[in-house]
């Protein structure tokens, strides 16, 4: 069985202790798909370190965080677009293989709204000028969101919808912007709404992620949480969808490779 995790950030502080454990536990339960996406500039080379540690389990990704736009943001704009630079070069082997996350978060700070739907918007532009998807990240801010989405709708645009925790309303509304829904932990959570309506949403418009470390599936939440995880996440989308998990793995797998182009 193969499955891809379609976000998780392996680079992180809290895997500094065991980092060649945990990317083991995860490839012994099948997830060998990594897709890592960015924060900010303090970050890139701790991910170019997790690329080169494992070549051909890890994918990358560039962009600005939603929660990391402050004063600076033009200058970690920049670092963005100066890093997709380099690797979009002709002879290079390396590639980014979205934009992401970016996004809208209102829930811990509104400060930076205006600034935070310039930098979603401007990293759009990018994604598609390197013809990437993207991956978006949208925390209490789906109207803000689907704005930005609707000024720049076209061919050129598509990504997943990452962690998605909305209505269903808000479910086709994402897949109307040519999204797929990364699905996670929140839909093993009690209170996690989701799962009463995921199963009238097709499984072709469904990832799977961890959000590796948060946002752990039960029965782990509210702990660290790792890719390796994911087959709890797999294991709900069986009930829902009643299916095997190895379809499930299949089709959630070929979804990744439609939208990352590997
Ligand atoms: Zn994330």
């Amino acid at each position: 069985m193969i499955l891809t995790d379609t976000h998780t950030h392996i680079y992180s502080e809290a895997f500094d202790e065991d980092q060649d454990e945990m990317m083991q536990r995860a490839i012994e339960k099948g997830v060998i798909r990594f897709f890592v996406p960015a924060i900010d500039s303090n970050y890139t080379k701790a991910m170019y370190a997790v690329e080169e540690k494992y070549p051909e389990h890890v994918f990358l990704m560039m962009g600005l965080h939603p929660t990391h736009v402050k004063a600076n943001y033009k200058e970690e704009l920049i670092h963005v677009e100066d890093e997709l630079k380099k690797r979009f070069k002709e002879g290079v082997e390396k590639k980014f293989y979205a934009v992401g996350e970016i996004g809208i978060d209102l829930y811990w700070d509104k400060t930076f709204l205006k600034e935070q739907q310039e930098a979603f918007r401007s990293q759009i532009q990018l994604a598609k000028k390197y013809r990437l998807p993207i991956v978006i990240h949208c925390r209490e801010a789906f109207e803000e969101v689907f704005e930005v989405l609707e000024l720049e709708k076209d061919e050129k645009l598509f990504g997943i919808f990452h962690c998605f925790s909305g209505t269903i309303e808000d479910a086709h509304r994402a897949i109307g912007y040519n999204m797929k829904l990364g699905i996670g932990g929140v839909v093993t959570f009690k209170n996690g709404k989701i799962d009463k309506f995921l199963d009238k949403i097709s499984l072709d418009n469904i990832v799977l992620e961890t959000d590796a470390p948060y946002l752990a599936p039960t029965p782990y939440r509210g702990k660290r949480n790792e890719s390796s995880y994911l087959v709890n996440v797999l294991q709900k989308l069986s009930n829902i969808y009643q299916k095997s998990e190895e379809e499930i793995a299949i089709i959630t797998t070929k979804n990744s490779k439609r939208i990352f182009g590997i």
